[in-house]
Formats: structure tokens, C-alpha cells, sequence
């Protein structure tokens, strides 16, 4: 369980930092996102939060984790919309953050350096088990990193991959749950070898 770091509140002072939670498909990022969100939403702090207008599958106004438990979101279309719509915010949450382009990495830095809390979600992985798009630099200038993890479909071992069961080879294929299932290193490997 991730345990918020102190806020340098003695001052009234405002300290901004980033958190990235990866990992692969049905780990529960979203749900982990939700959870933070929502707790600074009960300490009456300002929260935003976005994804990116390419992820549409289910309402475009909302951020949906697979249980359904969900929280109201803005769909952008650039990393850069973000900077002008949280100015006024203490918290962004960045739900799918794998879809935006490598702006996200200035504009989380920018958030957290005008002493905003960042909570940036997203794959860590592709369906290649290669690093997704802006999410490794994020990891590398974020304060606080989570992997959270699956259970692998074929042996039930711990899974940190998104194996593609369908034959697309498009690196964006939105995910439903009959195109992927989460796999552990063995299984993701002994799948792509077929
Ligand atoms: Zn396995």
C-alpha cells in the first residue's frame, strides 16, 4: 500500500512532487489511481483529472477503472492542454498516461515544480513488453514509483505483461478484455514464441 508522503503544510507551503503507478493490463493501476484521488478529494483539496481523448472505451467523461468505480475526468487531446487546465488545482491525477506524447514528461515536471501533486497512471508495457510511450521517463523523474501486478492467465505466477491474444500488430489496440490477458515473464515469452 502506498503511504502519501508528508505535505510541507507547517508554512503553508506547497511542495510538489510526482508519483507514477505502471504496471500491466488488469493490475489495478486505475483503481490505485482512484483510490489517491479520492482521498485528497475528501481532504477538500482541488483534484483534476485527465486522459487522453484517444481512450474512449467506455464514457468520454469519465475515468473507468474495470470495476466500475469511477471518477470524472477530462479527455485532451495534447499533454500540453493539461498545464492550462489544472492551473488552479492541487492535485492531477493522469489516468492511461501511456497514450499521451512526450510532452507529458515537461508537463507532469512543470505541475509538480509549481507545487502540484502529480499522479500520472499508465502501461509501462506494450503488447512487446517494450516501454509505452512517455511512461519511462516518467518513471525516471517521478518521486515515488508503484508496480502493481497481475495474475498470470496461464499459471497464475505474478504477471507484469499485456499479452495480445488477438494477431494485430497495431502498437494502439484499446483494450477490451478478450484482445489481452495479463502474463508473467514465462508465459509472455512462451506465447510469442508460437
Ligand atoms: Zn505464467
Amino acid at each position: 500500500m502506498f503511504i502519501e508522503p508528508q505535505i510541507g503544510h507547517s508554512k503553508n507551503e506547497k511542495r510538489g512532487w510526482i508519483e507514477v503507478v505502471c504496471g500491466s493490463m488488469f493490475s489495478g493501476k486505475t483503481e490505485e489511481l482512484i483510490r489517491r484521488l479520492n482521498r485528497a478529494l475528501i481532504a477538500k483539496q482541488k483534484v483534476e483529472i485527465f486522459k487522453p481523448a484517444i481512450d474512449t472505451r467506455y464514457h468520454a467523461e469519465n475515468v473507468v477503472s474495470h470495476n466500475e468505480n469511477s471518477i470524472r475526468s477530462t479527455p485532451v487531446q495534447f499533454a500540453n492542454d493539461i498545464l492550462l487546465l489544472a492551473a488552479n488545482s492541487d492535485v492531477v491525477g493522469i489516468d492511461e498516461a501511456q497514450f499521451f506524447d512526450e510532452e507529458l514528461v515537461k508537463v507532469s515536471r512543470n505541475l509538480a515544480n509549481a507545487g502540484k501533486r502529480v499522479i500520472v497512471a499508465g502501461l509501462d508495457m506494450d503488447f512487446s513488453g517494450n516501454p509505452f510511450g512517455p511512461m519511462p521517463e516518467l518513471m525516471a523523474v517521478a518521486e515515488f514509483i508503484t508496480k502493481v501486478h497481475a495474475i498470470c492467465a496461464q499459471c497464475g505466477g505474478l504477471a507484469s505483461f499485456s499479452y495480445r491474444t488477438t494477431a494485430s500488430t497495431k502498437k494502439v489496440v484499446l483494450g477490451e478484455k478478450d484482445q489481452y490477458e495479463p502474463r508473467c515473464r514465462q508465459c509472455f515469452n512462451k506465447g510469442n514464441r508460437k
